[in-house]
């Protein structure tokens, strides 16, 4: 019996399956019936009259005009694929705009999770049974998808993990922690989010090293020449953020990582709040590392990915050890197989990571370039609605911003907004948003914090606004 345990050696042809095949054409090959889900794709056309027409709740009321089209794609069709925005909360329709907390997923995203356990559930990378080679395929069709997604090289470089914090913590602890020595230093920003500190803090904790924190300026933007002043030979790595998921704030991140490099440092991205808004290009980056969520990007909770150039990941070992990962076991000694597999110990989320490529093929087949200029209108004109709000101050001004404003308002705790919104059916974030330090550089606590995604409409700002410009009952 054959034994699926390497990435690298995969090959469907050595299971009685058809060769490596592109993407979703893998499984359409094997398995036609699947081969409208296996690469979904958003076409217009998919949406059919019944499925539009069935869709047409009360929860559209804040449905987008015809004029509103994210590339082609008029946004209402865009919103019928998310069943959720039709919820009602307490009786009023849904606006969510909640999205850098997590992202609401098309039925495109579900029906694939379904599809999987009806269909290919079994586990990966071991028997040599149909469904394993079926799971096998579709998990790994799925790392290709997020390698083309974010402009890596191969699915090679891609590990799958939880999501972002899980990604932090495995470079944190199988790359950087072994390269730090006592009076070595680790630089982040105040943008920063708890995810891309406390690991950060963990490691300096164990080794002797420190952390130095790059400031911002009063808009909530890198000041780039004191980052660059920051490094020194005793900085041994830099994890800086793309965009702020408190203010906002689009990093100069390329500019950075080209700092870092000059000094010899390696970097890793935070793309949690990025992947989402606007096209993403580790290569362009030249990013070392990049880390991202599945559920920040309409796919399921639970699955996210590490990026990492060969040769860190070469370096790297291993902090989770057991089943999947390696070689070849004795109780005196251990190989490990190469990257992605030696970071991936156990059993992982094989539906999620599935789902997780829908979501891709999805955002994908709309256009990130479309969905970023789409939202960047739609945050213009947010900026500017709130901004006519009496007594509402919009913390983080910087001209590069994408989907988040965070505000306060004179005498309304932010709690209080939150509560206040949601009475409306408006869901929008009211917390330190797991960002304390940046909130503190303004001097606060806590903020109210609507969050937008390209199915977000005109509609729904104003209702948001025209809500805040109430008096609180
Ligand atoms: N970094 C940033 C910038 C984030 O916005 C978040 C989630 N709010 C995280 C990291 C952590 O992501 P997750 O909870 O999906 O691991």
């Amino acid at each position: 019996m054959t034994t699926v345990n390497n990435y690298a050696s995969y090959r469907p042809e050595d299971h009685g399956l058809p060769g490596i095949l592109e993407l979703g054409e893998k499984i359409a090959a094997y398995f036609p019936e699947f081969a409208p889900a296996a690469s979904v794709a958003y076409n217009p056309k998919v949406v059919s009259a019944e499925s539009s027409k069935t869709f047409r709740t009360d929860g559209d009321k804040y449905g987008a005009s015809s004029a509103e089209r994210v590339g082609g794609v008029p946004v209402s069709e865009i919103r019928a694929d998310f069943p959720i925005l039709s919820e009602r909360v307490g009786g009023k329709p849904l606006i969510w705009l909640d999205n850098a907390a997590t992202t609401q997923r098309p039925r495109q995203v579900i029906e694939r999770i379904v599809r999987y356990y009806e269909r290919e559930n079994s586990n990966t990378h071991r028997g040599a049974h149909t469904l394993a080679a079926r799971s096998t395929d579709a998990y790994e069709v799925a790392r290709r998808k997020v390698a083309d997604f974010i402009g890596a090289a191969s699915p090679d470089n891609i590990i799958f993990t939880r999501g972002t914090t899980e990604g932090l913590n495995l470079v944190a602890q199988s790359y950087v922690k072994r390269r730090l020595r006592p009076g070595d230093e680790i630089i982040l920003t105040i943008l920063e989010h708890h995810a891309n500190i406390v690991p950060w803090q963990m490691i300096a904790e164990e080794t002797g090293a420190a952390l130095k924190i790059a400031p911002v300026d009063e808009t909530g933007q890198i000041i780039l020449p004191e980052y660059a002043a920051l490094f020194t030979p005793r900085v041994k790595f830099a994890s800086i953020t793309q965009v702020s998921n408190a203010l906002g704030v689009i990093t100069p991140t390329a500019e950075m990582v080209a700092i870092a490099h000059s000094f010899g440092t390696p970097v890793c991205v935070d793309g949690a709040q990025s992947v989402s808004h606007m096209p993403v290009s580790v290569a362009g980056l030249d990013a070392d590392f990049f880390v991202f969520s599945g559920h920040k990007v309409f796919g399921p909770n639970g699955i996210g990915a590490v990026y990492g150039k060969s040769e860190p990941l070469e370096e790297a070992r291993p902090y989770q050890g057991g089943g999947n990962m390696i070689e070849d076991v004795t109780f005196e000694r251990t190989t490990y197989k190469k990257a992605p597999a030696k970071f991936e110990a156990g059993t992982g989320n094989i539906a999620a990571a599935v789902g997780l490529g829908a979501a891709i093929d999805y955002v994908t087949a709309i256009g990130m370039e479309n969905i970023e200029s789409y939202e960047r209108s739609l945050l213009e004109y947010a900026v500017r609605e709130l901004s006519a709000v009496p007594g509402l101050r919009l913390i983080g001004s910087a001209a590069q911003r994408a989907g988040v404003i965070s505000f306060v308002m004179e005498g309304r705790e932010t709690e209080e907004i939150g509560d206040f919104l949601n009475a409306a059916g408006i869901a929008v974030r009211a917390g330190h948003h797991c960002a304390q330090p940046i909130l503190r550089r303004f001097g606060l606590e806590s903020t109210a914090r609507p969050s937008l995604a390209f199915y977000n409409v005109k509609g729904e700002i104003d209702a948001l606004a025209e809500r805040l410009e109430s008096p609180p009952r």
